[in-house]
């Protein structure tokens, strides 16, 4: 719920406003994990508001922390499905400016991806705005018992699921994410992924010119993008550079282009057809050498045909970066989630 629902829940229930204000704070700002520790409530409140009001928090069913410090967490809904999520940390020198948790949207993924574990696994269903927000409060709440300041400062809505099929939810939870009385994180701190679901693309110009917009092309010709991303046989690419280019006209923000590098498909002749369709384009690419994930069959390429590939696109002119690998050992990199720990 936003803090005015809450102040409005409260009114109905015959209680003064301000009290939604401190119930949002609490849940919002501290992450306190039920009705008992907001302090400033009488206990009858506390009764009231517990009988009045459905708190449903992740149940936590593992936590794994990886060799460079990027946790990944099993948490399980209250129908009993599961998501995982992950808080990237950085290296001691920056890790106290940026903490990133990267939300699922969706229990499992239509899209298929044929890189992606997630999308091996088929779809369950859309996660609720609560069912998103509570992973920010969650963490929060658990790194908390480590370090009294915790606080998530980026969102990246890149985790399980894909985010433009659950718009209206991902757009609420952008909004209780950067209420200022609650997370308060900037909306220039949070990016939504998606694997090219031209309109809602168009719609996300429109409706919120502040968030970041990341689109996992990852090929340049469709035939090739037909077989990896299977969502491109409904968006082919003329229509989601249309609606990239649309994005840009609008927000005159830059699209962060995510590449999965795999060994046969990427190669110095793919890297020239995506410098082409990218011309023009307010563009930044991020390479991701495809990660190794149970079950797939996928290799990365070697060092020289990664530069390769690299140094096409800059020649164009294109700014490219190479992702940083994150908790690959733990399964918690790009494409390696799913909900593989439920027999854990
Ligand atoms: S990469 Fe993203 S959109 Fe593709 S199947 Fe995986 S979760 Fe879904």
């Amino acid at each position: 719920m936003t803090e005015l629902e809450i102040v409005e829940a409260c009114r109905n229930l015959g209680r003064p406003g301000f009290r939604g204000k401190q119930i949002y704070a609490w849940v919002q700002q501290k992450a306190v994990g039920g009705w008992a520790e907001m302090r400033n409530l009488s206990n009858e409140d506390q009764r009231l508001f517990h009988e009045a009001f459905i708190w449903q928090p992740l149940r936590l069913i593992k936590a794994q922390t990886s060799l460079d410090g990027t946790r990944k967490y099993l948490f399980q809904l209250a129908d009993g499905e599961r998501i995982e999520c992950v808080l990237m940390a950085y290296d001691r020198l920056t890790a106290r400016d940026r903490r990133t948790v990267c939300l699922s949207t969706q229990v499992g993924c239509p899209i298929g991806c044929v890189f992606c574990a997630t999308g091996q696994e088929g779809f369950k269903r859309n996660l609720s705005v609560g069912e998103i927000v509570a992973q920010v409060l969650e963490i929060t709440r658990l790194m908390r018992l480590e370090d009294r300041d915790f606080k998530a400062t980026n969102v990246v809505f890149m985790g399980m699921g894909e985010p433009l099929l659950n718009y209206d939810a991902v757009l609420a939870a952008i909004r209780i994410l950067n209420s200022r009385d609650g997370q308060d994180i900037g909306r220039r701190r949070m990016t939504v992924s998606t694997s090219g679901i031209a309109p809602r693309i168009v719609d996300l110009a429109r409706d919120d010119d502040q968030v970041g917009l990341a689109v996992s092309l990852h090929v340049a010709d469709n035939a090739t993008r037909d077989r990896l991303v299977p969502v491109n046989r409904r968006y082919p690419l003329e229509t989601l550079l249309e609606a990239c280019r649309e994005y840009t006209r609008r927000t005159n923000r830059r699209i962060t282009f995510e590449v999965a590098l795999i060994a046969g498909e990427s190669s110095a002749r793919a890297a020239r057809q995506m410098a082409e369709l990218l011309r023009g384009q307010l563009a930044h690419v991020n390479l991701i050498p495809v990660n190794p994930a149970p079950g797939l069959d996928l290799r990365r390429p070697d060092q020289r045909e990664i530069s390769a590939f690299a140094g096409v696109l800059s020649a164009a002119g294109i700014p490219v970066s190479l992702r940083e690998e994150k908790g690959t050992d733990i399964d918690a990199a790009c494409g390696q989630l799913r909900r593989r720990w439920e027999e854990a």
